[in-house]
């Protein structure tokens, strides 16, 4: 069987990262996958080696401890944990793209020498903190706020479902709240909140339909008092920092997507091949055939819709749109092959302990994470001018 990484349309460095990811996946994440999922257990081992690879470090340059490569380099890397474990590839994906990058990209010097070595090592993970009770899809509606207090800004207020909030070695999450009131609108400031600040509250994790292994708290602000100094990027330019870190994000779930809808792909060529009804493989029926070569066919044009978003990225150009569309489609496409490769296994694709059905139940979130498809259509539909 070929592979995107057969096909030499990657330069080498690029396929290099990909294949040692991919052994790292094979060899380490998916023999504790189906054990982490059934206890609902953080996979504290699993980061400690993705940490020891340099990945939390990958799109970083090499002062703040980076691996110097870029956004990219990171996106085939979620692909490839993405194949074999969805919350280990969130967990990466959510750490790097909401925890350290937007320090990367927003902090002043004294909070970027703080803070970035100790994410892009690996040892330390940051959550991101922009979803509330009323404020999801619409989150202009952020009810946290942030009243300026002498040399402090103390925080009151609730977020939920936040990624890597509450793992024994996350230090920081980097909250959005209302900092004021600018021509009757609200101003939306970025504050960071090391976990450690007195009145923060990670609340006892969510019981999920899947990413069982990935960390998501709901997050209280009782008079948390963090210095002035913590405010990160401009006053009210909160929120269009936020959305500047969600466009880049939903490359990187849509490479996470590209690779759950590939391990989908390649598990049921597998059992097609060897499963037996009527006296022969149920992959010698063309119903079961052409099933998997249309899912083949999503992972393929959902690959290159990230790659076209990556490279648009990386080029300086605009991205936004291309970023909407790979989150869409790849999402779309993860969910729809999950579909199908559980029905390809039958029975047994109903049972946990085969990873189709944890796909099957991991990748709803991908349809609603970083903005619903709804939202990607909103996005796609402004920048036609509608
Ligand atoms: C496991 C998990 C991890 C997460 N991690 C994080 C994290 O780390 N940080 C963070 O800040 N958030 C995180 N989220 C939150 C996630 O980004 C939101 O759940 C998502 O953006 C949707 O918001 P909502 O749940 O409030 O849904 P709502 O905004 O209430 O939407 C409900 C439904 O209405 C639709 N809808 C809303 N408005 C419109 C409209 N104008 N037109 C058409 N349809 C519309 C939506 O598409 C959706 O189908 C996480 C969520 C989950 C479940």
């Amino acid at each position: 069987m070929t592979d995107y990484l057969s096909t030499g349309s990657l330069p080498d460095e690029y396929r290099q990262l990909a294949l040692t990811v991919r052994d790292f996946a094979q060899q380490v994440v998916a023999p504790v996958s189906a054990k982490h999922d059934a206890e609902h257990s953080f996979p504290y081992e699993v980061v400690a080696g993705m940490a020891d690879m340099g990945l939390f470090g990958l799109p970083f340059p090499e002062e703040f401890g980076g691996m110097g490569g870029d956004y990219f380099a990171l996106c085939l890397a979620l692909e490839e944990l993405g194949k074999v474990d969805q919350s280990v590839a969130i967990t990466l994906e959510a750490g790097v793209s909401l925890g350290a990058m937007p320090i990367y990209r927003f902090g002043d010097d004294k909070q970027k020498n703080e803070w970035l070595p100790q994410l892009t090592s690996g040892r330390a993970l940051a959550g991101f903190g922009l979803t509330e009770p009323d404020a999801g899809s619409d989150a202009g509606g952020t009810r946290t706020t942030a009243v300026a207090d002498g040399e402090s800004w103390v925080i009151n207020g609730a977020k939920q479902f936040i990624t890597n909030s509450g793992t024994d070695i996350t230090r920081l999450v980097t909250v959005t709240a209302v900092t004021g009131q600018t021509g009757g609108k609200k101003e939306i400031s970025t504050i960071l909140v090391p976990t450690s600040t007195p009145g923060f509250v990670a609340e006892p994790a969510y019981n999920k339909v899947g990413w069982n292994a990935s960390d998501t708290h709901p997050l209280s602000f009782t008079d948390v008092r963090v210095p002035q100094e913590n405010l990160l990027g401009e006053r009210g330019r909160g929120y269009a920092n936020f959305l500047r870190i969600l466009d880049e994000g939903r490359i990187a779930i849509a490479a996470l997507a590209v690779g759950a809808a590939q391990g989908c792909v390649d598990e049921s060529v597998r059992y097609a091949g060897e499963r037996q009804a009527f006296g022969q493989a149920i992959g010698r029926n063309q119903a079961i055939a052409f099933k998997i070569a249309r899912m083949e066919a999503r992972a393929h044009v959902a690959r290159t819709a990230y790659y076209d978003a990556a490279a648009l990225m990386l080029a300086g150009k605009p991205f936004k749109k291309a970023a909407s569309i790979a989150k869409m489609v790849a999402s779309e496409a993860a969910m729809d092959n999950a579909r199908d490769a559980t029905q390809i296994f039958g029975g047994n694709g109903f049972m946990n302990e085969y990873p189709v059905s944890r796909h099957y139940r991991d990748s709803k979130i991908l349809e609603i994470g970083e903005g619903t498809t709804e939202v990607q259509l909103m996005l796609i539909a402004r920048e036609l001018g509608l």
